[in-house]
């Protein structure tokens, strides 16, 4: 580490709490070991002038990579015309169009800055709609940092959390009130969730689910059994499509699957790399966001940067260029080489494993068993994981143990390069006899 980096940190200790904006589940990571300075491309350099394969991208964002030419041209072009300009914009009437003709449930739209307030708009609107109070929301999901849904995510901690459908706060200062307003329901499992949904419905506004959980799968007939339910209850059905949107098709994952919910929210790649998130949904729904509706059916929903010109060009562009050039065939076919790769490697180790995600979204998890919950990931040996994860930096990959995602830039080099690191973080912990150490205590 160089003294401008030594620096830096040392600064960062200063004057930002633990030197970092992760908190993952309250866990300290420890100081940083590198500063990222600027991203070209699938690639980061930091500050050390290092040159890093990224496969974190933002948590998924940047779709297109890091500073995208046309994105950034079309983006410096509108702060010549002004960066906030309040109420509807040019770039979010454009936006909203193109959005509405991709996505299926999407009649009408609003843009905000983020994939929590895009799901805080959308608990407001079903409880507003329905009349009731309750969400249901499924256990490992993470639907962002508000107070309204942070309930059992992959973030908690699940040895102390109540048994279904009671919801165990993930932080510090939730109202123990907020609880009471969600229920939990296991990912995967209709039987069960069906049977809380009956015994609750009374009372459920609305049901919330990922249609790729944080990288694991949902099953044949899972979401169709969802939208069943829904229909018959005449329950409001949310898609978070922060990850999957414009990720796994243009329609997302709805167009994937050929399910419709009546909500959707997104962000991150909508976005390519600017703060966004949007919530669409169908007319009978979204006109409690139309301020003249009748009878004051409406729901307060204001923010000083929402319809925001620059993150609406860029999200305009961005679903602009994933449309052309064979986008999704070649997120996928890499997402498809990096899941066949990562698993010969992992053979190659004698390591029992299971591959999931979808096209772009590639997760694996150390276990005989197929994960197709939260608590069967959490079962898997997630020490083995988090060893790959902390050996990755050493060869220049930035994106620990597990759900690797992919740019429109990441291609053969980028695949061999990433294989290669996690190939040699094996070889590097047989050698050191850590690999070994951690089957060991995982075989007791
Ligand atoms: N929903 C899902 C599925 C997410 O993965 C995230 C972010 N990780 C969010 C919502 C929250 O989005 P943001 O970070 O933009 O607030």
């Amino acid at each position: 580490m160089n003294d401008y980096t030594s620096d830096l940190i040392t600064k960062a200790s200063k004057y930002i709490p633990g030197a970092s904006y992760y908190t993952l589940g309250l866990n300290y990571p420890g100081l940083p070991e590198f500063i990222i300075e600027k991203g070209q491309g699938p690639y980061i350099y930091t500050t050390d002038g290092i040159k890093m394969l990224d496969v974190t991208l933002a948590h998924g964002s940047l779709i297109l990579g890091h500073s995208n030419k046309i994105i950034s041209e079309a983006v410096q072009k509108q702060i010549s015309m002004g960066t906030a300009l309040t109420n509807i914009t040019k770039p979010a009437i454009e936006l909203a169009e193109i959005m509405v003709n991709t996505i299926p449930c999407a009649d009408k739209v609003r843009i905000v800055n983020s994939g929590t307030e895009a799901s805080i708009l959308a608990v407001r609107l079903v409880r507003a709609v329905t009349g009731k109070e309750k969400i249901l929301k499924f256990e490992g999901a993470y639907h962002g940092f508000a107070d309204n849904l942070i309930f059992n995510t992959n973030y908690g901690k699940p040895s102390e959390w109540f048994p279904y459908p009671k919801a165990s706060s993930d932080t510090l200062g939730v109202s123990a009130s907020q609880a009471e307003t969600v229920l939990i329901a296991p990912y995967n499992n209709l039987e069960i969730t069906s049977r809380i949904i009956d015994e609750n419905i009374k009372d459920i506004a609305g049901i919330i689910v990922e249609p790729v959980m944080r990288g694991i799968n949902s099953q044949t007939d899972f979401l169709q059994g969802l939208r069943t339910i829904c229909d018959k209850y005449k329950t409001p059905l949310i898609f978070d499509e922060v990850i999957t949107g414009f990720r796994v098709s243009l329609g997302g994952a709805q167009e994937y699957f050929g399910i419709t919910p009546d909500i959707a929210i997104y962000g991150k790649s909508l976005g390519a790399g600017y703060p966004i998130g949007a919530i669409v949904g169908k007319d009978s729904l979204m006109r409690y966001l139309d301020p003249s509706s009748e009878n004051g059916e409406h729901i307060f929903s204001i923010g000083s940067f929402h319809s925001n010109p620059l993150c609406s060009t860029a999200a305009l562009y961005c679903i602009t260029e994933l449309q052309k050039n064979r986008s999704y065939e070649k997120l996928n076919s890499y997402g498809d080489g990096l899941r066949s790769g990562l698993s010969r490697i992992f053979k190659k180790y004698e390591l029992p494993h299971f591959m999931t995600g979808l096209g772009s979204i590639v997760e694996f998890f150390f276990t005989s068993e197929p994960v197709i919950d939260y608590k069967c990931s959490i079962n898997s040996n997630l020490a083995l994981k988090d060893l790959i994860g902390s050996k990755m930096a050493e060869f220049k990959v930035v994106g620990g143990g597990g759900r690797y995602t992919s740019s429109t830039m990441h291609g053969k080099r980028e695949l061999d390069w990433m294989l290669e690191a996690v190939d040699l973080s094996l070889d590097n912990a047989q050698y050191t006899g850590a690999l070994n150490s951690i089957l060991e205590k995982s075989n007791k």
